[in-house]
């Protein structure tokens, strides 16, 4: 394995998964639903398999698919997009991640991102052989620390990777944020690639606020998404970017040689997807935010510290109160110890401090599930 790979192991959504099927402990670790999403969302996906849409699509996407995205944006953002030379859909939002970073970075240049941040950034940044110069966000209100991200810019600096939706936290970015996030990157001349997977999933009447759809932004700006999150279907991998042509067709031109194209019958299936009324997206957030207030509830109740997400599948806890002093460790212990498995914080974080006592507890589960955990979880208090 190359050098810049090394310590990258195997993932921890890989590792916790396998440890939920040998311990049988309920697996709030890796995110993803229990429930199937819309049925015209998976009738669409048989249909099409049935009509034998079988083989290699278009290597931009199927023409449906690219058009329902920009009709997406448009409705929900008042984002005007070409879908023949802005879209580019893609093997899940990883592969756009990859792609982006991949077309875009030569190596030494310098990437901004927050931290914890999802595990693909860190691995992606590396095979570019660029540099990831990350900022904190805290527990419990992850607010950005404004000096030290000034100081993750730099001369070199040529992307900012921001997300949100953010996983692990499950904040989502206000306007003002994004505002100064942007204001960087301009004076910066820096791109912005933003991973907006989870731009349907807010909870409480939020609001996600698209970064290309600040004034100024759309022309250094690549948008990512995914079907995954929205449809709760994690593994058809349908993702797609949008941006500005000559960034899209950067992206494309690394595309082809990753994956060449992929999803085929599930691209006519997402389609379908992004074109349901606006109460099957806002039926599965509410769904989603009944399950987070089930998880949080009973981790307050086992006398842990919680945030309190405004989006996402997750909620992060402070295991400190129990006696944990390493998130990584416990939650290797949390099986045996009540039955649960949950993401230490720490494998997102460069700074050692700053996840060493927090566990991500996953919340896209039928409500049965989530009363079983928060009970077996309260035999920690
Ligand atoms: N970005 C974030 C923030 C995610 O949480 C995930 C997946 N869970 C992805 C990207 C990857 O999405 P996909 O499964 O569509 O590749
Ligand atoms: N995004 C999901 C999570 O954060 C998992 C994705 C994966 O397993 N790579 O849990």
């Amino acid at each position: 394995l190359i050098d810049r790979m090394q310590g990258f192991g195997a993932t921890i959504f890989g590792e916790m998964s396998a440890l939920a099927a040998r311990t049988g402990a309920i697996n709030l670790g890796q995110g993803f639903p229990d429930t199937d999403g819309p049925t015209q969302v998976l009738e669409a996906a048989r249909r099409a398999i049935a009509d034998g849409r079988n083989q290699y699509p278009p290597a931009r996407g199927i023409p449906e698919l690219r058009a329902a995205i920009a009709a997406h944006q448009r409705r929900f953002y008042d984002l005007s997009i070409d879908a023949d030379t802005q879209v580019l859909v893609t093997v899940g939002a990883t592969e756009a991640i990859a792609s982006a970073v991949l077309a875009l970075c030569e190596p030494g240049d310098e990437v901004v991102t927050f931290e914890p941040y999802y595990d693909s950034y860190a691995a992606t940044i590396a095979l570019a052989g660029a540099v990831r110069r990350t900022s904190p966000l805290r527990f419990p209100d992850f607010a950005i620390d404004e000096e030290s991200l000034r100081a993750a810019f730099s001369d070199k600096t040529r992307l900012v990777l921001l997300n949100t939706p953010h996983n692990p936290t499950g904040k989502v970015f206000t306007r003002a944020e994004l505002e100064l996030i942007a204001g960087l990157a301009r004076e910066h001349d820096a791109i912005v690639v933003t991973d907006e997977v989870y731009e349907h999933l807010v909870f409480d009447g939020g609001q996600h606020v698209p970064m290309a759809t600040l004034p100024g932004t759309f022309d250094r700006t690549i948008t990512i998404s995914s079907g995954g999150k929205t449809f709760a279907a994690t593994g058809w991998k349908v993702g797609w970017l949008s941006g500005p042509a000559e960034l899209v067709t950067a992206c494309a031109t690394v595309k082809q040689f990753l994956t060449y194209v992929g999803s085929g019958p599930f691209q006519p299936a997402i389609a379908t997807g992004l074109g349901l009324p606006d109460e099957v997206f806002t039926s599965l957030a509410h769904t989603l935010q009944d399950g987070r207030d089930i998880l949080t509830r009973g981790l307050r109740e086992a006398g842990l510290a919680v945030s309190e997400p405004q989006a996402t599948y997750f909620a992060i806890a402070d295991v400190s109160s129990v006696g944990a002093t390493d998130a990584l460790e416990f939650c290797w212990q949390l099986p045996e110890l009540v039955g649960v498995v949950g993401v230490p914080v720490s494998v997102f974080c460069d700074d050692p401090e700053l996840g060493r006592t927090l566990v991500r507890f996953a919340f896209c589960k039928r409500p049965e599930v989530l009363t079983e955990a928060a009970t077996r979880l309260a035999r920690l208090a």
